[in-house]
């Protein structure tokens, strides 16, 4: 096996202080997150950057406000940045985070529909000649893409930019499970099961999973050679009813399992030369 990458989703598009205040939303609490999930164990960062007001953006400056701060920290940890974003966002805007060219950024391969609080639903279109237009801006910017698979049927899609030639080995996949939304797969055993056997040759997956789900489907991606990701972006709790105090405590814990696990986990430069990243920061 090889060794342990975690990624740290520290924020997300959608949680706000109101559901748990250890959220980092400013960019100084961004930075500060970052730093913690590092010293932790993480090798990568998912970022989604927040305006002043707590809101999803996708303001380059933002994001390279970020970068420059925890490269001037001699932090090496692997960035990447959303192309998610949040709700509401244009695809002309949720491609602005590449502008701060970041070494990674997430990739959706389809369509999913978001239950809002109010009631009604906010679909996240990515449809085949939108998911060709990003992943064409990723390979020329030479940004890996995270490629964020939700159900089997998105491999498709995966096996469409192969063809392409639009990403490169090895192919990094996250399953994202037990999202409330539709078109997106329960959090099982046998379903991650599916997914794996579904994977295409040359690929490495993680996996993440919403809220209770998250320990669980990652500690078995842990036992099946996969990577994990980990963070409030997925998970707001610690365990049952007591909330999580800080992104770095849920890295700790997954530092902890994959020990114990004899899953050697990591470092920037070691997930740099698995992942296949130039190195180039
Ligand atoms: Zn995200």
């Amino acid at each position: 096996m090889k060794k342990l990458i975690i990624s740290a989703a520290i924020t997300g598009g959608l949680g706000r202080k109101a559901d748990n205040p250890n959220i980092p939303e400013q960019p100084e609490e961004q930075i500060e997150a970052i730093l913690e999930v590092w010293k932790a164990g993480a090798a990568i960062v998912h970022i989604h950057a927040r305006d002043a007001e707590g809101k999803s953006t996708q303001d380059p400056k933002i994001y390279e406000r970020i970068k420059s701060s925890v490269r001037q920290r001699g932090c090496d940890i692997i960035l990447n940045f959303t192309t998610g974003g949040g709700i509401g966002m244009t695809l002309e805007e949720k491609l602005r985070s590449l502008e701060a060219s970041p070494e990674m950024a997430s990739l959706n391969m389809g369509m999913m529909n978001y239950p809002l609080p109010n009631g009604d639903y906010y679909l996240a279109a990515h449809s085949p000649k939108e998911i060709i237009w990003y992943a064409t801006e990723m390979k020329n910017k030479g940004i890996k893409p995270e490629i964020e698979v939700y159900n089997p049927v998105m491999m498709k899609e995966v096996r469409m930019l192969i063809e392409k030639g639009l990403i490169d080995k090895p192919y990094f996949i996250q399953f994202v499970m037990g999202m409330p939304a539709q078109n997106t797969m329960e959090a099982s055993i046998k379903n991650l099961a599916i997914l794996v056997d579904e994977l295409p040759h040359d690929s490495l997956f993680s996996v993440c999973a919403v809220g209770r789900h998250q320990l669980p489907m990652t500690t078995l991606s842990m036992l099946y050679g996969g990577m994990v990701r980990v963070g409030l972006e997925d998970n707001l709790y610690y365990a049952k009813g007591e909330l999580a105090a800080s992104n770095h405590q849920l890295v700790a814990r997954t530092v902890r399992i994959a020990t114990e696990l004899q899953r050697p986990i990591a470092t920037p430069s070691e997930a740099r030369e698995i992942l296949g990243l130039s190195g180039a920061i």
